[in-house]
């Protein structure tokens, strides 16, 4: 990613860290206007009515280095996502396997062709009610299928409106994201869900990185979830501090491939995640991994990643919460330092350069580097 546009998405993201911080991080007041009229509005897919076992499956597909999940209520289908061109036979047959014939709901996330590669195999294959995805063109050959093959089957995309509710079977989702209308980074305009079964709850945001997440914040949307598919595979610029504390996740799922060339699950998703004790299932160790729903308690088909993180025991690397920053001093500190403030005036910083590109100074005493 360009630096600049790195740089200005930390300050953005510092800017909304220390309001967030300031308005004492529970009342966020921002509501989208939408929401009012979405609650009455039933998707052409809800005809059929809500009765079944409640059972919810959620299956995150190995797809190596990208993104697929197919979801399933009581017989209701919906594909998110499709991954890479390599794998996009393997989504079709894995629906063909689940019965997945007809898809309810389609969410293209966003049109990075390791999302969108399977999205056209699985629309090119099956037939799809409601396609959900961005309102923004991308110049590559996949995006041209995906217009193509919208268009020889008569679908219209059906953009994302954040607070927007849909049924599938016996459960709902919830549009989160995306809250603006241009970004300087694809990513940012992934479709981001909130995924709902009795008390059981799912957030999936695609490849959403900060910027998205902050927006997400401010909609006031209740984000407290049980299982999170970590955003942009586990990159360093998504599962923001913030954004993991308003979401609470007890397991966290990355769908990443083994040895990708980004590096992705990031050390610093990863030490964010393993801070808050999350239990982390990854394609890349596990393969296809299914959590099942039954309303309350929520099941998975193997057992948890060892060790989330990619670091080793007796690594020097500094974790969240090194350095801690003071929003009304602009002075950071050591996390052991005597003089780090009251929680309500923290801001945390990965790295001494971060905390000084925000323009924190070191504190003369403990001296964080
Ligand atoms: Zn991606
Ligand atoms: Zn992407």
């Amino acid at each position: 990613m360009d630096k600049n546009i790195f740089r200005i998405k930390k300050f953005i993201a510092l800017f909304l860290a220390i309001s967030l911080a300031l308005a004492g991080c529970s009342q966020v007041t921002v509501q989208n206007s939408s929401n009012s009229t979405s609650n009455k509005e039933k998707s052409q897919a809800n005809n059929v009515s809500a009765t079944g076992s409640g059972n919810l499956e959620v299956h995150f597909i190995d797809v190596g280095q990208g993104s697929s999940t197919l979801i399933e209520s009581n017989g209701h289908y919906m594909l998110i996502d499709g991954g890479d061109s390599k794998y996009a036979s393997r989504v079709v047959s894995y629906l063909d396997d689940e019965d997945a014939r007809k898809l309810d709901y389609v969410i293209a996330t966003h049109y990075d062709a390791d999302h969108l590669n399977g999205v056209v195999g699985a629309l090119e294959a099956y037939d799809a009610d409601v396609v959900i995805a961005p309102d923004y063109k991308a110049e590559s050959k996949i995006y041209q299928s995906f217009t193509r093959v919208m268009k020889e089957k008569g679908i219209k995309i059906t953009y994302p409106e954040t607070g927007k509710k849909y049924k599938i079977g016996d459960a709902e989702f919830t549009i989160l994201a995306p809250n603006d209308t241009h970004y300087d980074d694809a990513n940012d305009y992934s479709v981001a869900i909130k995924l709902v079964n009795g008390n059981n709850t799912f957030i999936l945001t695609g490849d959403a990185e900060i910027e998205s997440e902050y927006e997400m914040l401010e909609t006031g949307i209740d984000l407290s979830c049980d299982v999170y598919l970590a955003g942009h595979h586990g990159s360093r610029y998504s599962s923001s501090e913030a954004f993991l504390q308003a979401m609470q996740p007890e397991s966290v799922v990355i769908s990443a491939g083994k040895n990708n060339k980004y590096g992705h699950p990031s050390d610093e998703a990863m030490a964010r995640i393993n801070a808050m004790g999350c239990d982390v299932y990854r394609t890349d160790q596990l393969g296809d991994i299914i959590a099942t729903s039954d309303g309350k308690n929520i099941k998975f088909n193997v057992k948890k990643s060892f060790g989330g993180s990619k670091k080793k025991k007796n690594s020097t690397t500094k974790t969240k919460g090194e350095f801690i920053g003071n929003v009304n001093s602009k002075k950071f500190h050591e996390k052991d330092c005597g003089s780090v403030p009251d929680e309500e005036n923290r801001v945390y910083f990965n790295t001494a350069d971060e905390a000084e590109s925000a323009g924190y100074e070191p504190c003369g005493n403990c001296k964080p580097e």
